[in-house]
């Protein structure tokens, strides 16, 4: 194996995969080093086998309408250890196949943990690699707090582990991972309490769609307390875990504790300072608008710059670096604005753009808030009267679109579309211009009065 490179990338996950790819095919001889599995956070402990969770409970959902269109089901059973082992298969599937797809691209691989000896040099397994261009691509691992017992609880990678499906859940934390976890355990049968250190979920998203979702939450039957701290956890004789929080005089009784606070950047071991690399305090590596670090040569892409941590944003950034660096295209770099994301709670939340707040704050009276509340008519025949709740925000004159939230049945496959128009900034006569399709929940986003 060679020792010198054009490119080292540093992290098999969404992003190193991406550009170690993207580089190889315009040329440029790779390395890229992974310490564990190949596709990273994403594949493995993220997007793909949480979505497939989502999936099962989203199934679950319709099975309980089914009554109400003619439907007898019988009462199902569900078994979580098969759905994780078909899960795993899956998986592992798609860990080959990266394996396969990098080395059709001519990129060479090495299973080890990379560190810096100096600014253009890695050591991995003992060895040392030299490159011109090196880009850090190591992206984040959950954080576990520092209290008594908090080890006796799992984080979100602990949840893809569980084998059996725990009765007693609770959840702490307020953010997209703790919302999603909750809903998927609480459609697929366990009691569910979420623990909020303040009041509120989902704190930077539009007030529209996070005070639907908690309706919705409280309404599906999770608990959830607001404003406490867990103080200690300890394993009962019985095998259960006793939580005791702070600020409410709760002790919960459970059989899983999950932790979902945040991630932190894998920055704390790649011997950066040899390089000189500049670190924020969380960890995450400043980087320019086209991903360059304060040092010559170095790069940073995907959740290790901090920057709107999801798959398809690493990937973009991953690839526009690799263009700029081997394929003469100088300017070309990652846009950060309007990027399109999707909560997959149970309904789903998809968002792109400025909240109300934020629109105001920037535009004051020249935002105009179109929004809708309805019951989608696949609840027609069903007990379940379930809403989708829309807001358009648009700003001057001509109504340009710079925020689209929705919360409801089918929203997450809906917003792509709507993404591109709004990308290409689309004003509010645009989407009015569109004939509407019917019935469908998505026509009243091209019918807002
Ligand atoms: C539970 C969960 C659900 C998510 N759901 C979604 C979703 O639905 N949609 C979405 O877009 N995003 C989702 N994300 C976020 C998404 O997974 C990340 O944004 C994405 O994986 C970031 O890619 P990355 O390349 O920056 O890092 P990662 O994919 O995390 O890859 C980093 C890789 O670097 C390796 N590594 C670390 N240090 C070293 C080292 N020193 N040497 C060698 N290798 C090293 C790690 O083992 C890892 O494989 C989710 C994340 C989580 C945790």
């Amino acid at each position: 194996m060679n020792s010198d490179y054009d490119y080292i990338v540093i992290g098999g996950g969404s992003g190193g995969g991406a550009t170690a790819r993207r580089a190889a095919e315009y040329g440029a001889r790779v390395l890229l080093v992974e310490s564990s599995r190949l596709g990273g956070t994403c594949v493995n402990v993220g997007c793909v086998p949480k979505k497939i969770m989502w999936n099962a409970s989203d199934i679950q959902h319709s099975l309980k309408q089914a009554k109400g269109y003619g439907f007898d089901v019988a009462p199902w059973q569900f078994n979580w250890s098969n759905l994780k082992q078909s899960r795993d298969a899956y998986v592992k599937n798609l860990n080959e196949l990266y394996g396969r797809l990098l080395t059709s691209s001519v990129v060479d691989v090495i299973n080890g943990f990379a560190s810096f000896v100096d600014d253009k040099t890695i050591a991995v397994n003992g060895a040392e690699y030299r490159s011109e261009h090196i880009v850090i691509s190591t992206g984040g691992y959950p954080v576990i707090p520092d209290i008594t017992g908090a080890d006796l609880g799992i984080s979100s990678d602990g949840f893809f582990e569980l084998e059996e499906r725990p009765e007693r859940v609770a959840i702490v934390g307020s953010g997209y991972i703790a919302v999603e976890v909750a809903c998927m355990f609480n459609a697929l049968g366990s009691e569910v309490t979420m623990l909020l250190r303040k009041h509120q979920l989902l704190r930077t998203f539009d007030e529209s769609v996070r005070e639907a979702l908690m309706e919705h939450m409280l309404e599906s039957g999770i608990n959830i307390i607001p404003n406490t701290q867990i103080s200690s956890t300890r394993k009962r004789a019985d095998g259960s875990l006793e939580i005791q929080c702070s600020n409410h005089e709760n002790i919960l009784h459970v059989d899983s504790l999950l932790w979902a606070i945040g991630r932190k950047a894998a920055t704390d071991k790649l011997n950066l300072k040899a390089a000189g690399i500049e670190v924020n305090a969380d960890g995450t590596i400043p980087t320019d608008a086209f991903q360059n670090s304060n040092k010559p040569g170095i790069y940073a892409i995907g959740d290790i710059t901090g920057r709107a941590q999801l798959t398809p944003v690493a990937v973009a950034a991953g690839r526009k670096l690799a263009a700029r660096l081997f394929n003469r295209e100088p300017e070309s770099r990652q846009d950060y604005e309007n990027i399109p994301t999707v909560v997959f709670s149970h309904p789903p939340i998809a968002t792109i753009g400025k909240t109300e707040d934020e629109a105001r704050a920037l535009h004051g009276d020249a935002v105009k808030v179109y929004q809708t509340r309805f019951t989608p008519m696949y609840y027609a025949l069903s007990d379940e009267k379930s809403k989708t709740t829309m807001k358009l925000i648009c700003v001057g004159p001509e109504e340009k679109v710079i925020g689209l939230h929705m919360i409801g049945l089918g929203v997450d496959e809906m917003l792509q579309g709507f993404a591109v128009a709004i990308k290409m900034g689309a004003s509010k006569q645009d989407f009015d211009r569109a004939v509407a399709i019917h019935p469908t929940s998505s026509e009243e986003l091209v019918t807002l009065r």
